[in-house]
């Protein structure tokens, strides 16, 4: 019993010799002149933080133990400490924000650990064997297993049949929410498979590749050091001959790799080559066999969708196709896109320039979060981080191979009376424009069906080839509206898309006579009874004037008050399409699409729309226009 107790207070000493010995790092400003004196700087100091720093302002972010700040002083650096014992701080944040909110949220100030992360992959797996398997890529240094996750229709094999996108996350330690971010992405696509079609499409014809943790030495030891969250290591942990610690595995790739520092303690230290560590080599080894026609290697923090190069100020020679998909997933989170060496300085040897210079993949960097959030966000925070970076893994997921768009309906009167409202008796045409937003061909079957007697269509389906990012106006399906069919009730046309081996649909409503106008003033926004999420709903303009339009809805308003004047209100421009280019229908109005947010947030809401328009340089504010969400 004594020996034991001897143990325990032996026990007790060790664990404080190991507290006692953990550096206290510091948020730091370092006050910087040029470049030369950053150079200087460099040598007392191993991480800077390039992101958050501005030479041109004259400033250095650092992080930054008691003892390089006493060399700092020494050296004649002005410096001030902005948040002391940023660890603490961050986990500190976490276990209050918990409390005050009562968040459900994993152990490690809101994250999960290592273990929980495992876990979570072995229950997806367990749960849903049909389309989710988890496997070792590798080991690590420390021989930890690195687990992935493959969510496919037969995730036991690789179909090579299948394109395959990439993500991966934590190559460096300390940025919790990236590791997050694909834990509950993958959540989210399994809780949506065999429910809606255009997931199930998904699963069903990629090969998903979800790797939550490059670095889980790194990760397990920022929990060792800080069980409630705000570990601050970023490297792996490979032991150095100098008894420093971890190579900065987002500069281990092989491509355009240089040895340009010597110093192990720095924190983008590149290592003696590329690949020298086991977690780029398994990365590498699995790159190699299951190569990604997309992919996205997440990390935090900077609300930034990034691209290659890293290494070059050169443009890449896709850099139209890079901006083109970027431009379209920073609408929906209003990060900042361009490359890795405009947003972030020089990159040698990073993840994203291996699978483009390598492979041709087409690989983005994001870094998820507000500078606020830091590395270890409070959890409350969980949530809307994800929901910033959600849609853009999911449309990347989708473009990662063939993916068809309908853009938009076209309707043109073939018989009947003239006007532009769907009448009993007469003979219309519907085309699609209909768009490949992937990024490898499109070869599909279309077909239009009615859900009655009441509207016959011919049912011949029609066959479209579309090379990447290609559109195209489809041929013309025709159909009749009966004599007596009545105009309460609106008609449903299902349109179905048959590629890469499945079918999915999409419906289109029919409402005869005119529609209703909520709004009648030089332009207004018609609204065909209530509408759905994602609806299009048509704007009409009179005249031919040279017109732009901007579009904003909101939950709230008054009618006293212009919707950009109130908070809350949502600009809606990058959904406006042209129904077509200058075109102008039978009473001589422009025609404009305004497709509705699809979030079913609005579900059973009631929004207000409202255009801004410009008619050769003269502003115009259409009345507001109340639309009731199905
Ligand atoms: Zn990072």
């Amino acid at each position: 019993m004594i020996i034991l107790r001897w143990l325990a207070v032996l026990l007790i000493f060790v664990i404080e010799m190991v507290a006692a010995t953990l550096p206290i790092i510091d948020f730091v400003k370092v006050q910087i002149q040029d470049r030369a004196e950053l150079n200087r700087l460099l040598q007392f100091v191993s991480d800077v933080d390039a992101h958050y720093s501005d030479l041109l302002q004259g400033f250095v972010i650092i992080y930054a133990d008691d003892a390089e700040q006493a060399m700092l002083k020494a050296a004649g650096f002005n410096f001030q400490v902005v948040i002391e014992n940023l660890s603490d701080y961050y986990a500190q944040r976490a276990a209050r924000d918990r409390q005050a909110r009562q968040a459900i949220t994993h152990s490690m100030g809101g994250f999960r650990t290592l273990a929980e992360i495992e876990q979570t992959l072995e229950r997806l797996s367990q749960t849903f064997p049909n389309i989710v398997s988890k496997f070792s890529i590798g080991k690590s240094y420390e021989d930890r297993d690195i687990w992935a996750i493959r969510i496919s229709d037969h995730p036991n094999v690789y179909e090579p049949s299948e394109p395959t996108v990439w993500f991966d996350a934590l190559h460096h330690a300390r940025e919790a929410m990236s590791g997050e971010s694909l834990l509950l992405f993958a959540e989210w696509l399994v809780s949506h498979y065999a429910i809606d079609l255009t997931t199930t499409r998904l699963i069903n014809s990629r090969n998903i590749l979800l790797i939550p943790c490059v670095n889980p030495d790194g990760y397990e030891y920022n929990r060792q050091q800080h069980p409630n969250g705000g570990g601050l290591w970023r490297k792996n942990r490979r032991k150095h001959s100098n008894n420093s610690y971890g190579v900065d595995l987002n500069r281990n790739y092989s491509w355009e790799w240089k040895y340009d520092s010597h110093d192990p303690n720095s924190g983008n230290y590149q290592g003696t080559a590329p690949f020298s560590e086991p977690e780029t080599a398994a990365i590498r080894d699995l790159l190699a066999q299951q190569t990604p026609s997309m992919s996205i290697s997440v990390h935090t923090h900077g609300n930034e969708w990034m691209y290659p190069w890293g290494y070059s100020a050169l443009p890449t020679p896709d850099d139209d196709i890079f901006r083109s998909y970027a431009a379209k997933i920073v609408a929906t989170n209003g990060y900042t896109t361009d490359t890795a060496w405009n947003l972030y300085g020089i990159t040698r040897g990073a993840s994203d320039d291996y699978h483009y210079g390598m492979y041709n993949s087409l690989a983005f960097t994001v870094e998820i979060g507000h500078f606020d959030d830091g590395f270890w966000p409070s959890p409350t925070r969980i949530p809307a981080l994800f929901n910033t970076v959600q849609p853009g893994y999911n449309k990347i997921a989708q473009w990662a191979g063939a993916w068809a768009e309908i853009l938009a309906p076209l309707w043109t009167e073939q018989q009947g009376n003239g006007d532009e409202w769907f009448d009993a008796g007469e003979i219309w045409n519907l085309s699609l424009f209909i768009k490949n937003e992937g990024v490898l061909p499109l070869d599909a079957w279309i077909s239009v069906s009615s859900h009655t007697p009441d509207i016959m269509i011919d049912d011949k389906p029609i066959n479209i080839s579309l090379a990447p990012r290609q559109e195209t106006l489809t041929v013309p399906f025709q159909f009749h509206l009966a004599d007596m069919i009545d105009d309460e009730i609106p008609y449903i046309l299902d349109i179905a898309i048959n590629y890469e081996g499945f079918t999915s649909n999409e419906f289109l409503k029919v409402l005869l006579g005119p529609p209703q106008i909520l709004a009648d003033n030089l332009a207004t926004i018609a609204v065909l009874g209530q509408v759905a999420p994602g609806n299009f709903v048509r704007i009409f303009v009179d005249g031919t004037a040279q017109v732009t339009a901007e579009v904003f809805w909101s939950l709230e308003t008054t009618t006293a008050q212009d919707l950009p004047n109130i908070e809350g209100a949502v600009y809606l421009a990058g959904n406006i399409q042209p129904l077509l280019k200058g075109m102008t229908d039978i009473n001589g109005q422009l025609n404009w699409l305004l497709q509705l947010p699809k979030s079913t947030e609005l579900s059973g809401k009631t929004v207000y729309l409202q255009a801004l328009l410009d008619f050769d340089g003269k502003p115009f504010v259409s009345k507001l226009t109340k639309v009731q969400f199905e």
